[in-house]
């Protein structure tokens, strides 16, 4: 009988469709195992720690209750855990992101010292981060080259089904913590509730060429949070699709996934600095700063689409892609806020926070990031919202204060010769004002370069 082998799950939360863990199962019985790491946890905010909660449970019903949660250094967690069943080997999923790949080394060295082998295998990804290489074999900073040879290399999904044994049961150090989410309204996690949430987007996908812009609708597939910690493979989702123009722009948005992964994993320092350091503006920290950056945050800047998408991410911990480029390029162009604190922010609250997703899409909003939306393209909330939410739907959603506003005004109240609604604040900043500013800023940091 073959010695048990640890499989250590991390962001691939699926016995299904899993590269790393059908390696394992070859290998020997199987030991499952979470560890709950601070370093990760951290950032991670009640949200996502709760949609982690839900979704280890459910894949400890998928065990049978085999699943062990530990809490504390991964190294340490699996030096202890391999030597009570007396593993030789652990498995998982490879990880690209910055952290994962020091923690990955160190715990490889620190488990070699004891005799035990790691063994990190396949990844989250359609395609791996450092995968694609340009003709010169430089790393790819342009989304469209990228995405036509991420097409090309396209793999086949692991197989779905894995015969699993599994290995001798020992307890949970600590039962995961149930933190309360902040959102009121987070979706159900798990194995099942992802497939039928897929299942439900692939009714509606041919609509999704237009309906992905309008956060009114439910146009998009809202699977995010799944992608996140892998309760699904992006490589499922495109085995069960074909070619028409709706499955097709679906699959180019999941390439974003893995574009930003790959630039991240080329430099990690893009994590917390801009990736193109001479796009880099001069921004605002000071206390007015401060203030405008509260007040943007709690959704109360008398701009309706913008306080609509702050109010969703707090309500749902989701926004909608588009309102997400729009609040993010309100803070950074009008509010003048570095984007660092909008991303934080947004890591905090979104069930679906990913670092390379998240600061990359701040850095593109920003002008800083490959491929970026250039400084001195200036997004106008007012414009936006008149052409991706016309009668206001998904504003009345979510600033009630504005629900009796007519269409015309919804967008900007000010006009609404009836005046805006008590409640409802005015415009903290003149939008025309911030933007002379913002290219001011520009200009000076191109004269500077
Ligand atoms: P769909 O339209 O159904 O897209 C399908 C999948 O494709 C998504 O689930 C996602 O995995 C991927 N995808 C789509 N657009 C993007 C994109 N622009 N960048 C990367 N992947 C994409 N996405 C995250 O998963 N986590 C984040 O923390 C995150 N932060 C963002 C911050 C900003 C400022 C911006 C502009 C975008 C951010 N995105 C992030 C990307 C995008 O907004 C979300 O992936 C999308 O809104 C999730 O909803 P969905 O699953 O319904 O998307």
């Amino acid at each position: 009988m073959a010695r048990p082998v640890v499989f250590w799950f991390r962001r691939d939360l699926r016995l299904q469709s899993n590269r790393a863990l059908a390696e394992a199962s070859s290998a020997g019985p199987i030991v499952p195992v979470f560890v709950l790491d601070s370093h990760l946890l951290g950032p991670a905010g009640p949200n996502r720690r709760w949609f982690l909660n839900r979704s280890l449970e459910d894949l400890n019903d998928q065990t049978g209750g085999r699943l062990i949660v530990r809490s504390g250094d991964p190294s340490e967690v699996l030096g202890q855990l391999a030597g009570e069943v007396g593993a030789e080997h652990v498995f998982a999923t490879d990880d690209f992101g910055p952290y994962g790949r020091r923690r990955d080394t160190a715990v490889g060295e620190h488990l070699a010292g004891r005799g035990i082998s790691t063994h990190y295998r396949g990844s989250n990804y359609a395609v791996a981060p450092g995968t694609l290489r340009t003709k010169t074999g430089g790393s790819y900073q342009v989304f469209t080259p990228y995405f036509r040879s991420w097409r090309q290399h396209l793999d086949a999904a692991a197989e779905d089904h894995i015969d699993l044994t599994w290995g001798p049961t020992v307890g949970s150090e600590v039962l995961p913590d149930r933190p309360e989410p902040t959102a009121p309204d987070l979706p159900t996690a798990g194995h099942d509730a992802a497939w039928r949430r897929f299942e439900q987007f692939r009714a509606v996908i041919a609509d999704y060429p237009e309906a992905r812009d309008r956060p009114s609708l439910d146009g998009t597939s809202r699977l995010s949070p799944y992608l996140k910690w892998g309760t699904l493979h992006p490589l499922q989702l495109v085995e069960h699709l074909g070619h028409s123009p709706g499955e097709d722009e679906f699959v180019r948005q999941l390439c974003w996934r893995d574009f930003y992964a790959d630039v991240l994993f080329h430099r990690p320092d893009s994590a917390r600095r801009p990736y193109a350091a001479h796009n880099a503006v001069r921004s605002d920290t000071d206390a007015p700063a401060r203030r405008r950056f509260h007040l943007w945050r709690d959704g109360h800047t008398g701009y309706p689409i913008v306080d609509a998408g702050m109010r969703q991410l707090l309500a749902e911990g989701w926004m909608h892609n588009r309102v997400r480029m729009i609040t993010a390029s309100f803070l950074v162009k009008d509010l003048h806020v570095p984007w660092q604190w909008g991303a934080r922010h947004f890591l905090h609250h979104l069930v679906d926070g990913d670092l390379a997703s998240n600061n990359h899409g701040w850095q593109w909003v920003a002008g800083t990031g490959t491929d970026a939306s250039p400084y001195y393209r200036v997004f106008n909330p007012t414009t936006q919202s008149q052409k991706f939410d016309p009668d206001g739907d998904y504003i009345r959603r979510w600033v009630p204060e504005l629900a009796r506003v007519p269409a015309r005004f919804i967008h900007d109240p000010t006009h609404d010769p009836r005046g805006a609604p008590a409640p409802y604040p005015p415009p903290i900043v003149d939008h025309a004002v911030a933007r002379a500013e913002a290219l001011a800023r520009y200009e000076q940091r191109r004269r500077h370069r």
